[in-house]
């Protein structure tokens, strides 16, 4: 039997001269390890405490959004390369009064659970935002909403889903959902029942950042899937190859699997021309336009973008 260890280790007098804090400090060294990959030990350091503080202030902060309304959406235009118009919106979570990233609180969200709560937020501010948009005169256009895969725990999310739609009257075709390829490698039999039972409803599915793990074309050819959304570094990274054939025969293939690719994260004129030309019919990213307020959309929903 192969027997594994992880050590966390504090040191009287050097971090603390109080019991409780050195037993503290040599749990956090130890947690740090058993976050880094497991099996292998590790000394206390300041940074893992600062870490800690930080940690804990933004989990109140969630908190306090979740209570008292604090959370608002941004929506990122995708535009398509043929026509130049906007195709849809991608929903972008934000605090309303402190500016610290969902890339940085989500994770926290996520190992606290709060991401349930925030997922039935953003769903029902996303459908309310449409009906206020509709009610405007504006001509909806599918707008997708991430989704963590702590929410797979979420089991009444669906009828959730459906009743802000139904209370709405907003159609399913309009929503899509975005899931990472980490949901799916940690909850792939989960997920597909629920990709399934989505996409019964008429909601596309979305897999987001492909590219930036696994990876692998070989699950995403069995999975019930929409559209495949590029990671901004994997566009980095294929185009800057001098062969432009890798790119073409990437979208070809992804393509003869009936699958919509979304390249995300796109920031300059070249990679927009480059993209087109190998086929990627439709781009996300500050080149276009950043992440807006939904008050924008109002002018911003019948542009056509030069291309
Ligand atoms: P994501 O779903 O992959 O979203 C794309 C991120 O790339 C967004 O960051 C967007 O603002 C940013 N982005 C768009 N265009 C560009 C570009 O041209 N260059 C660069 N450098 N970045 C670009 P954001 O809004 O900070 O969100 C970060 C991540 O947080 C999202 O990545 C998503 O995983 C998560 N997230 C955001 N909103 C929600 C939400 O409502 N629910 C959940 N569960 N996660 C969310
Ligand atoms: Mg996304
Ligand atoms: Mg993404």
């Amino acid at each position: 039997i192969l027997v594994e260890f992880s050590m966390g280790v504090s040191r009287f007098p050097e971090d603390s001269l109080v019991y409780n804090e050195i037993v503290m400090y040599a749990d956090l060294a130890l947690y740090t390890v058993k976050n880094t990959g497991k099996s292998n030990f590790a000394f206390f350091t300041n940074q893992m405490s600062e870490h800690l503080k930080e940690k804990i202030q933004i989990k109140a902060i969630i908190q306090d959004a979740i209570e008292n309304d604090g959370f608002k959406m941004l929506y990122q235009p995708k535009i398509c390369l043929t026509s130049g118009e906007i195709v849809g919106y991608e929903a972008l979570i934000r605090l309303k009064e402190i500016n610290v990233s969902p890339a940085m609180f989500i994770p926290i969200a996520e190992e606290n659970n709060f991401i349930i709560s925030i997922g039935r937020i953003v769903t029902n501010q996303v459908i309310l935002q449409m009906a206020n948009w509709r009610a405007l005169g504006i001509k909806l256009k599918p707008v997708s909403i991430n989704f963590s895969a702590i929410q797979f725990q979420d089991i009444d999310y669906i009828d959730y889903l459906t009743d802000c739609l139904n209370q709405n009257n907003i159609s399913p075709n309009l929503i899509e959902i975005e899931l990472t390829e980490r949901v799916l490698m940690e909850n792939k039999e989960q997920a597909i029942v629920l990709m399934n039972k989505l996409r019964k409803l008429g909601i596309g599915i979305s897999m987001d950042d492909f590219g930036s793990e696994y990876s692998s074309l070989n699950y995403i050819s069995d999975l019930p899937l929409d559209v495949l959304k590029f990671d901004r570094e994997l566009n980095l990274k294929l185009l800057s190859l001098d062969d432009d054939t890798v790119i073409m025969k990437l979208i070809e293939f992804i393509k003869s699997l009936k699958l919509e690719i979304v390249a995300e994260g796109i920031e300059e004129y070249s990679q927009v021309t480059k993209l087109k030309n190998s086929g990627c019919n439709i781009v996300q990213g500050y080149y276009f336009s950043r992440p807006v307020e939904p008050e924008e959309i109002l002018s911003l929903n019948d542009k056509i973008y030069k291309i």
